[in-house]
């Protein structure tokens, strides 16, 4: 009883990521800060996609609903097919979801959605209430799109040299590469550059990212948007340790080998091994794998390497058995609590902004692989800004061979700039923690947030 009159007078958000692995994460994470701060949380996902994951716990912080995207049991579309009906469809089971609710104890009050989703909050505002995007990936790369949808900067560029405001200089191959080859997924390019459609019409951007970590680009685009950072958005436990009832902290498409890595890593000396993810949705070349192979091997260092199920068959043969003892190949771990681990001592990422906001936080030196879409940026960032890792060179064909991955691997670990990193590395750790903290900056802007919704 004393819930119900609880819940009832608590405003009521949805929170609506779009379906991929790397937006579900930190708007998660984001949804459960909300509901720290005493907001009633609805994560919306889609019907095909909340059959992939696991069952909620009774004592989660927030409610997990899922919504009609219209595919068909079994059927499997590319980005582009399952784009045009995601377009289609999904508005109508929204607005139906929205409706539902407005016959409850707890109508929706306000909408937080997916910065690629820019339909929402004209959505939104048509059936009476607010919504606000949510940017997943840097605000240096939003920045970058804006300027792309402004017409202000154009492909093929004038220099090799890239200038834009508040943003150090980029080579070509620094930018988003679908910037840079519009050509290769046009879908996937225009949802990009038309986050910034609408978005000067929100009266919030919720940005997962912190004040410290790129204060000029985001003082640049405060001076015109209502910009405010919440993130890191990643596990409080992993942070300032406040949700203390937080049992469950990820929602994963994948199976995780946890205690297979766990107890591998237990074995191992601290800051010893090298962990190699590439995240959800990156597919390397065989030839790419191999020289990854052979690399690390040629470290002599132990490495935990994540390769997903379906990019197993790319590992040159018989490498699992080979590798017994000093390596371990799994399809998916546990990448937070194996970033924690004190075994572990480099983290050769394609620089994902999840995977690189997340190993800034937990504090691991970095070797940046990036692959594709904002990752080339990320790595310049880790490299030449930020400072808490160094970006692999490609050769002539765009392979990173085995010799450049095994130097990086040990500048890092123990090279001429591995103090220097590790150094850089404790600063920005420190910095995510304190944006998140009490008071941090971060922690600040969803305060006030939740204190504006419950006086509306
Ligand atoms: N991740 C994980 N286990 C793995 C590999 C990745 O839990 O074995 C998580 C990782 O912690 C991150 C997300 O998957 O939160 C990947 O997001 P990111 O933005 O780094 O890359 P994307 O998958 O979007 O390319």
């Amino acid at each position: 009883m004393e819930e119900e009159t609880k819940s009832s007078i608590q405003p009521h958000v949805l929170v609506f990521p779009f379906p991929i692995q790397g937006h579900i994460n930190p708007m998660l994470q984001f949804s459960k800060r909300l509901a720290s701060k005493g907001l009633k949380v609805t994560l919306v996902t889609t019907q095909s996609l909340s059959k992939l994951l696991p069952p909620q716990s009774e004592s989660s912080l927030i409610q997990i609903r899922s919504i009609y995207d219209g595919l068909k049991e079994g059927e499997k579309l590319d980005h582009e097919g399952y784009l045009e009906l995601f377009q289609r469809v999904v508005p109508i089971s929204l607005a139906n979801l929205i409706e539902e609710y407005k016959v409850t104890s707890h109508p929706v009050k306000f909408i937080v959605y997916d910065c690629l989703i820019t339909w929402v909050l004209d959505l939104a505002r048509t059936v009476g209430i607010d919504g606000a995007p949510f940017f997943t990936q840097s605000a240096t790369v939003h920045s970058i799109h804006y300027h792309v949808y402004e017409g202000a900067l154009k492909f093929p560029f004038k220099s090799s040299l890239i200038s834009m405001p508040s943003i150090p200089l980029l080579k070509v191959d620094e930018m988003p590469s679908l910037i840079v080859n519009p050509g290769i997924y046009p879908s996937l390019n225009d949802l990009n550059i038309n986050q910034s459609l609408n978005f000067h019409k929100a009266s919030l951007l919720f940005f997962n990212t912190f004040d410290n970590l790129e204060s000029q680009v985001l003082d640049w685009m405060r001076s015109q948007w209502p910009i405010k950072t919440i993130g890191p958005a990643i596990p409080s436990m992993y942070l300032d340790k406040r949700l203390e009832n937080d049992n469950e902290y990820g929602l994963s498409f994948f199976k995780p080998e946890t205690n297979a890595c766990l107890q591998w890593l237990d074995a191992r000396e601290s800051s010893s091994v090298v962990y190699i993810a590439m995240g959800s949705l990156a597919s390397l070349e065989a030839e790419e794998m191999e020289e990854i192979a052979k690399g690390v091997l040629n470290t002599k260092k132990h490495f935990l390497w994540v390769v997903r199920a379906s990019e197993e068959g790319k590992l040159p043969p018989n490498f699992k058995e080979e590798i017994s003892g000093k390596g371990l190949v799994v399809n998916w771990c546990p990448q937070l609590a194996v970033l924690a681990h004190r075994a572990i001592g480099c983290f050769v990422t394609h620089c994902g902004w999840n995977s690189t906001l997340e190993a800034i936080s937990i504090g691991v030196p970095l070797v940046a692989m990036p692959q594709w879409v904002d990752q080339p940026t990320n790595a310049k960032y880790i490299n030449d800004v930020w400072r808490n890792g160094v970006r692999l060179k490609v050769d002539e064909k765009g392979i990173v061979t085995r010799d450049e991955l095994q130097g990086c691997i040990l500048e890092v670990m123990e090279g001429e700039r591995a103090s220097e990193i590790r150094s850089n590395v404790a600063k920005w750790k420190k910095l995510a923690q304190e944006a998140m903290d009490e008071g941090g900056s971060s922690d600040r802007n969803i305060e006030e947030f939740a204190a504006k919704l419950k006086n509306m």
